[in-house]
């Protein structure tokens, strides 16, 4: 087996999550390798899958034999090979890791592999000119579907619309920021788009953020584009995941639809790509590699020469400084197609806490801190109770959003709406140890938990914190006659269980829907005429610089949500301790544009992204002081690297390690250590290899780049 014979030749191979950027074997001569060819390789006692990238130099080690060619695989691409580099330069993750993510698990399991490939071999087959077409009839209607009936005829577009669509087209930039309302029509662009391009014989791929929206918008693109859609996303079966992605792969699917991880689907002769919500963070993936899916497409996009549409009615502030600063062409809707623009009203809930501080004074939470009240069983306000009432006898629909999102644990004073926060930052701190301390995630600072306000002295702090759960219990305590249903999170376990739950919404069964900020996205629901969002600011005080953007991102989504149908007054009610507060202010009388600019001008001030960019680092130890000294062991590396490359104090800034906001997690203690660095110092440049190699160290290190996450 291992031979270095002088004939032999070597190459380079791409093995599913090694940790080096690749491997090296002999390639026996008789062997016709072509670049991106997936083959057979020995690692160890196991056989795995590699994708062969170049010949190379005899090595000075020995080095086994390729076992042979995988059958019936297509090579990767070239853009591909292309774009899996970028990733795994971009993201500090090996090539190994990264270009895992460009087939399905089967695909890298050499048994699964053949038995999989066998089992597709009955879908399709290769004719005489060599093509690969498929011998039986796909199904067309994948579990969780919505059953749509095909479109006859396009609809025409506004005048607005039309615009953009050209803009999108003969734009110098390769990138086109569709800046929309919610209801301005741009699904519809976004399907016309499409189809242009099919006309000239290439593909589309359409990026989603979320499984539970997919079912409406593969309705939508379903019905133009029928059998030649393709559908990718983690609530199919095995079965249909693997067979959809195999027909994209024999080139079989025209449009491809999936979440973020199929922004590496194998689309081949792609001429446009489209990231529908691009703001959303469910495009941001947290397990190593952290990639970012609406970054990769755009990498994508530049790579193929195709057009790209990053579509959102509350563009992401890193898109729309692209667009500021022209590196993206820019487009706008502002007219809702139908439907009006809802009124907003915001309800005081300070108003209401004498309540719920009687509730816990009657010793409903006797462990409670009498100083630190919290607002179960009212957490709804009388005005937000009637007009759920009076929806349901109009016999219209509601839906109630709570902004729960990770663990927001903060103080906030019902007094004057103010939070603790850090003295040092423009943050929020976190109540750690039950309560008792806060704590800074930027700077570290952190004191015994305030007792008083020190705004306003007072001595009414409210540790938030709150559930849907908790909202659909007392929904049915105040409103038995409500039908409610709840949607969140837990439930995307299963996806027929998620559409169900939507469709039963859509036909009028249920009267109300509750549910996090998922809720607020991208639905079409024309008989919702109330929407009513709780307790925005549990997301404005979470200590996370995009807190501003998020909350009004997801007040304004949030509103989009009401009166979409025709001929109905939308109404949204903001249920709000913080009712002044300037970004509920601005989201409340639909000022985007300057919202995003204040915004943009807090972040160059705080030197925050997209100013700079930030690589969080996150050190894993049986202990805190383990994890500690581990962590502090690498900044020292790091400082010392940096010196020696000549990167100046100024060009980088590093903070850390402290301990996580989630401090254990599975036993395990983890701390945090954020570096942000000058724009043009790549990832790549600023954390050595010799860190990152070192399969050691990085079994108790997680390394994310440009984090959205700082829990
Ligand atoms: P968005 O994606 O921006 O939220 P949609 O594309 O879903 O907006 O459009 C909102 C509604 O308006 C949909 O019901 C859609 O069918 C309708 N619509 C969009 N464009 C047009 C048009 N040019 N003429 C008539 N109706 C339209
Ligand atoms: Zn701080």
């Amino acid at each position: 087996m291992e031979m270095n014979a002088s004939e032999d030749r070597f190459g380079l191979f791409a093995v599913a999550d090694a940790t080096s950027y690749g491997l090296t074997y002999v390639v026996p001569s008789g062997l016709n390798l072509k670049f991106g060819q997936a083959a057979l390789v020995p690692v160890g006692k196991r056989k795995c899958v590699g994708i062969f990238l170049e010949f190379c130099e005899k090595p000075s080690f020995l080095c086994k034999q390729v076992e042979g060619i995988l059958p019936y695989s297509i090579p990767f691409s070239p853009q591909a090979i292309a774009l899996a580099k970028w990733v795994a330069q971009y993201y500090l993750a090996s090539l190994g890791r990264t270009i895992r993510l460009f087939a399905p698990g089967f695909f890298w399991d050499f048994k699964k592999n053949e038995a999989r490939l066998k089992r597709f071999q009955d879908y399709f087959s290769l004719n005489e000119a060599g093509d690969w077409i498929a011998t039986h009839a796909l199904p067309v209607k994948l579990k969780g579907e919505f059953a749509v009936e095909p479109s006859e005829g396009v609809v025409e577009l506004s005048e607005e619309q039309s615009q953009c669509l050209e803009l999108i087209f003969t734009s110098e930039q390769a990138v086109t920021l569709l800046h929309g309302i919610t209801g301005a029509g741009k699904t519809e662009v976004y399907l016309q788009a499409a189809e242009r391009v099919l006309k000239q014989g290439q593909r589309v791929l359409v990026l989603v953020p979320e499984i539970a929206l997919t079912p409406q918008m593969s309705a939508r693109f379903r019905k133009v584009f029928c059998e030649k859609l393709a559908i990718l996303h983690s609530g199919l079966t095995p079965v249909e995941y693997e067979r959809e992605w195999f027909r994209v792969h024999r080139n079989q699917a025209e449009v491809v639809l999936g979440v973020r991880s199929a922004v590496f689907a194998p689309v081949q002769n792609l001429g446009l790509i489209i990231v529908d919500e691009e703001h959303d963070s469910s495009y941001k993936c947290d397990e190593f590699p952290c990639y970012q899916a609406r970054d990769v497409a755009v990498k994508r996009a530049i790579l193929e020469k195709c057009r790209c549409i990053l579509g959102s009615a509350t563009p992401s502030m890193e898109s729309f400084s692209n667009a500021s600063t022209a590196k993206y062409a820019y487009a706008t809707l502002k007219k809702r197609q139908v439907g009006s623009i809802p009124t907003v009203e915001v309800v005081d809930a300070k108003s209401y806490l004498p309540a719920a501080r009687q509730k816990a004074k009657d010793g409903q939470n006797k462990a409670m801190k009498t100083s630190l009240l919290k607002f179960d069983g009212c957490l709804l306000a009388r005005p937000v109770i009637e007009a759920l009432e009076k929806t349901r006898q109009r016999q219209e629909q509601a839906m109630v959003i709570l902004n729960r999102r990770g663990y927001a644990n903060y103080c906030l004073c019902a007094q004057c709406g103010n939070a603790l926060m850090c003295p040092n930052c423009s943050v929020t701190t976190t109540l750690h140890k039950r309560g008792e301390m806060e704590l800074c995630h930027y700077c570290g600072f952190t004191r015994k938990t305030l007792t008083t306000c020190p705004q306003c002295s007072c001595t009414t702090l409210v540790q938030m914190g709150a559930g849907t759960q908790n909202v659909e219990d007392e929904l049915a305590l105040e409103l038995p006659q409500l039908k409610v249903a709840r949607l969140d999170r837990d439930m995307f376990t299963s996806q027929s269980r998620v559409t169900g739950i939507l469709e039963s919404f859509r036909s009028g069964e249920t009267d109300c829907l509750v549910g996090t900020q998922l809720l607020s996205k991208g639905h079409d629901f024309p008989k919702v005429s109330l929407v009513v969002v709780l307790h925005v600011e549990d997301g404005l005080f979470l200590p996370d610089f995009r807190a501003g953007e998020r909350t009004f991102q997801l007040l304004t989504q949030a509103a989009g949500r009401a009166g979409r149908g025709e001929g109905r007054e939308g109404r949204v009610l903001l249920q709000s301790l913080a009712p002044g507060h300037s970004v509920v202010t601005l989201a409340i009388q639909g000022e985007i544009e300057k919202f995003l600019r204040n915004e943009l001008d807090l972040r160059a001030l705080g030197w925050h992204p997209p100013f700079s960019r930030q690589i969080l680092f996150e050190f894993h130890g049986k202990s805190p002081e383990e994890a500690m000294s581990f962590g502090n062991g690498v900044r020292e590396e790091l400082v010392e690297h940096w010196k020696n490359i000549g990167i100046s104090p100024h060009e980088v800034r590093i903070s850390g390690p402290y301990p996580a906001t989630l401090e254990k997690l599975k036993g395990v203690y983890r701390y945090h250590m954020c570096v942000a660095s000058e724009k043009r110092l790549l990832p790549m440049q600023l954390i050595p290899s010799s860190l990152l190699d070192n399969p050691r160290l990085f079994q108790k290190m997680r390394v994310d780049v440009d984090p959205y996450s700082f829990l």
